[in-house]
């Protein structure tokens, strides 16, 4: 970590905490690819004897586990056929960790300052008076009055704390695609506050959570570390609701103070300069920075494609185009599930039409450092690579940009960036190899060869 007494900057990409849970599982709909333990792939991996429900890379991950899993696995016995929820199962851990000296647990932020599981925020009074919560954590009693019904629960009130304590300290797991593989609770990462325009994210390599700044700091000051807990590409009304609903507070961060990216949510194309036109629902459309004006039929459409619905998305699109500015909110959102069907369907020149100007879009409401915009890049890189012979400089400037990204929000040395996103670049030697008129030819060849999940 760095000496906080340093006054030169800190450059974005500084790891500036890592952390281990304090406990965590894996999701159970990953439970037959991911080791229970370390939370990595492995095709061969081999099942808990005791409970036949958990599995794990080898002997070496079952030894690590089993502190964690001892104490659940002869539960898992007594409740079968049923598997508890992966709630359920996360609450147990932790009920079982605190008694065996877990709540004596101590994390160091800094040299004179850790956390301790007590010290997390339960937000007792809100939880109380959230019914839909309420409700899940009755039915969650009653679960583990039957689950661990062989060891001594805590008393109603201290459950609640520790249910609480969970639902808002709680952190998703993420693999190096940024899909939630388990869920973990961690100590001092937990001093972290929330901001939509964060300066630092957290990424996992397996559960071992870091915090990278994205952005330069001029001095380490926890205060004003801030991470995103919510999806970014949203609407200033949806984020905020999100953030009150499920952690109680109303976000005053910069991002929500001012309109420079919300004011985005609905934005026309100029005819005459495109440029954007910014407008709020249910105003009328002002005249562009050029003096140009949308007429009353363009405003009429504009309207009416701005209707999400998935299936009829590519008609959407079709009727957004020329009108619709690239970095609107309504038009990404559509262009991104649209990006992610023509994926699905294999129609590569497609993708690359709905994804390029998504990286723009990504940039807004994500900021310009993050996974997600990297991973966009990579399966651009990927898609353009395939498509044709004649990019292949364009491909590999998506390519260095995303690696970029990476290095910054991962790390150089992260799994993610040595297995995942290093080797990608050997796609363009493969490619050098063959004939244009054969790409096409080789891509699912190609494809299976990939192990790696960016294009499914
Ligand atoms: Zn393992
Ligand atoms: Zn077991
Ligand atoms: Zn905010
Ligand atoms: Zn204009």
């Amino acid at each position: 970590m760095r000496n906080t007494g340093k006054q030169e900057p800190i450059p974005k990409g500084t790891t500036i905490l890592e952390s281990l849970p304090f406990v965590y599982c894996l999701k159970s709909s990953f439970r037959r690819e991911l080791c229970d333990f370390c939370l990595k792939a492995n095709s061969n991996l081999r099942k808990c004897c005791g409970c036949m429900v958990v599995s794990y890379c080898g002997r070496v991950c079952q030894r690590e586990g089993w502190k964690d899993h001892k104490g659940e696995c002869k539960n898992f016995v007594k409740v079968k056929p049923n598997v508890p929820t992966d709630s359920v199962r996360l609450i147990a851990r932790l009920i079982l960790k605190l008694q065996r000296g877990g709540d004596m647990e101590a994390e160091h932020v800094t040299p004179v300052w850790s956390r301790k599981f007590k010290d997390l925020l339960s937000h007792r009074k809100e939880i109380k008076e959230d019914t839909k919560r309420m409700e899940y954590f009755m039915t969650i009693c009653g679960v583990l009055n039957e689950y661990l019904s062989n060891e001594i629960l805590p008393n109603s009130v201290e459950l609640l704390g520790i249910y609480g304590r969970m639902c808002i300290n709680s952190f998703n797991i993420l693999n190096g695609e940024m899909q939630a593989i388990g869920t973990g609770i961690y100590l001092a990462p937990s001093i972290l506050d929330h901001s939509c325009s964060p300066n630092a994210v957290a990424t996992f390599e397996g559960f071992k959570l870091r915090i990278q700044l994205t952005q330069e700091i001029s001095k380490l000051d926890w205060d004003s570390i801030r991470i995103s807990y919510i999806d970014l590409m949203n609407s200033k009304s949806h984020r905020r609701k999100e953030l009150k609903d499920r952690y109680y507070f109303d976000c005053d961060c910069p991002r929500c103070k001012s309109d420079d990216i919300d004011r985005y949510h609905y934005a026309a194309k100029c005819p005459s300069c495109q440029n954007p036109i910014i407008v709020k629902k249910g105003d009328q459309f002002p005249p562009c920075v050029c003096g140009s004006k949308l007429n009353s039929s363009l405003t009429k459409q504009f309207w009416e494609a701005s209707e999400f619905n998935l299936d009829v998305c590519k008609l959407c699109i079709a009727k957004q185009d020329n009108l619709f500015h690239d970095l609107c909110l309504i038009r990404s959102k559509i262009m991104d599930a649209a990006f992610d069907s023509a994926i699905q369907l294999q129609l590569w020149e497609a993708a690359i039409q709905y994804g390029i100007p998504l990286i723009q879009a990504y940039k807004l409401w994500y900021g310009e450092e993050h996974p997600l915009t990297a991973i966009l890049l990579l399966k651009l890189f990927k898609i353009t690579l395939l498509t044709s012979s004649t990019n292949d400089s364009v491909a590999l400037k998506y390519y260095e940009e995303a690696a970029k990204i990476i290095e910054l929000t991962h790390g150089r040395n992260s799994s993610f960036y040595r297995q995942d996103v290093k080797p990608l670049i050997l796609w363009i030697l493969w490619f050098d190899q063959v004939e244009p008129k054969d790409r096409l030819n080789i891509q699912l060849h190609q494809h299976e060869l990939s192990s790696i999940l960016i294009l499914q």
